[in-house]
């Protein structure tokens, strides 16, 4: 049973949204669809989500005066941006109803307290160290058997604050590149493939999980989300109990992504968990009878969850800086998502396409 006090916000509600990108953006519109307004929160103004929802507050996230009147225009409070100060978390959450709950946060926002609540639950992860020195960095590496990489704890996505290292000398330059910042040191997993599982946890415990997709990255950003995966029905039904675990254990309201590497032994193992909705589930706009956005906002609403059930096939893939100009071409090769972006930046997210076939 869920400790979380269950309540539901009614159809005209206000679901709070802390960060304004495209995830943000995919959230408020599911919410409009279901007759929930949305407040984003985003620190500058060229916000995705900003074009959706005339509700908005553009301030840094450690604006203690907007936040409170944040918190107040609101009847919960959730997140598609997860890297917010820990002071300013449980400020807000002292004052509205947080869904995910700061505990989820904090745990999942420090690599080395993620990999040992992990680790805590019986499941497995690579092999880590704790960094706080480049000496220390070089002795883990030696331990993981001279191949690894150094992740700072904090702060990190689509391939920021790593570093691949292959010799004591690269791993303590690596770490005295972070500036010092706390980093682990990863044992480099030789991973047969890469699959994440999203999933959803109800304000009253229940659970439903999305068939786990196999993802491919380029430069450390998504490419591409396939489902069916390669995953085995045995691997894919554990790779859902795993994100059960792992929802249950933090007393999960709302949807989280697990990423996982896939073993050439037919392994599972924990690499990251998102709290929040994630790139790899983008394909549930099209392929499920409720998406995992409109999956997240029913659970921080307090409503029953919706059906996961994929009723096709689909290959989801992240449109990437300049790749956007061909957007007429893009058009047509399948369901097109754009975010609104202004600029087509190197490396950055602009939209993505779906293209779905029959249910194999
Ligand atoms: P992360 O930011 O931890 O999700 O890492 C981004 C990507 O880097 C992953 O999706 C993998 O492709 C790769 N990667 C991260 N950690 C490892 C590891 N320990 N061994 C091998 N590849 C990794």
């Amino acid at each position: 049973m869920s400790s979380v006090k269950p309540f539901a916000i009614k159809p005209g509600g206000v679901i709070g949204i802390i960060g304004g990108g495209q995830l943000g953006r995919m959230l408020a519109m599911a919410a409009a669809r279901l007759g929930l307004k949305s407040c984003i929160y985003n620190d500058g103004a060229d916000a995705p989500a900003f074009q959706v929802t005339p509700l908005q507050v553009n301030a840094p996230y450690t604006d203690r005066t907007l936040l409170t009147g944040f918190a107040q225009s609101c009847d919960v409070i959730t997140f598609e941006f997860e890297n917010l100060p820990a002071e300013e978390l449980s400020y807000l959450a002292s004052l509205k109803a947080m869904r995910p709950g700061p505990k989820a946060l904090s745990t999942t926002q420090d690599r080395l307290s993620e990999k040992q609540f992990v680790r805590g639950l019986g499941l497995l992860t690579a092999p880590f160290a704790e960094v706080g020195t480049a000496k220390d960095a070089a002795l883990a590496l030696a331990e993981m058997g001279g191949h690894g990489i150094l992740k700072t704890r904090r702060f990190g996505y689509d391939g920021k604050g790593q570093a691949k290292v292959q010799s004591g000398e690269e791993a303590a330059k690596a770490f005295t590149a972070f500036k010092g910042a706390p980093a682990i040191l990863e044992g480099f997993v030789d991973f047969a493939f890469e699959a994440s599982v999203v999933a959803a946890r109800g304000a009253d415990g229940a659970f439903a999980a999305y068939d786990p997709p196999e993802n491919i990255h380029e430069n450390h950003i998504l490419r591409r989300s396939i489902v069916p995966s390669r995953l085995t029905a045995a691997q894919a039904e554990e790779a859902k109990q795993i994100a059960r675990a792992i929802a249950d254990a933090l007393d999960y309201v709302g949807v989280l992504a697990v990423e996982l590497f896939v073993t050439s032994d037919g392994r599972l193992l924990v690499n990251e968990i998102a709290p929040r909705v994630h790139n790899s589930g983008h394909w549930t706009i099209e392929a499920c009878a409720c998406s995992q956005f409109e999956q997240h906002i029913r659970a921080v609403a307090g409503w029953p969850l919706g059906d996961p059930t994929r009723h096709a096939d689909a290959v989801m893939e992240n449109i990437i800086g300049a790749e956007a100009d061909a957007w007429e071409s893009l058009a047509r090769a399948g369901a097109l998502h754009l975010y609104g972006k202004r600029e087509a930046r190197l490396g950055r997210k602009m939209g993505h396409v779906t293209r779905l076939r029959p249910k194999s």
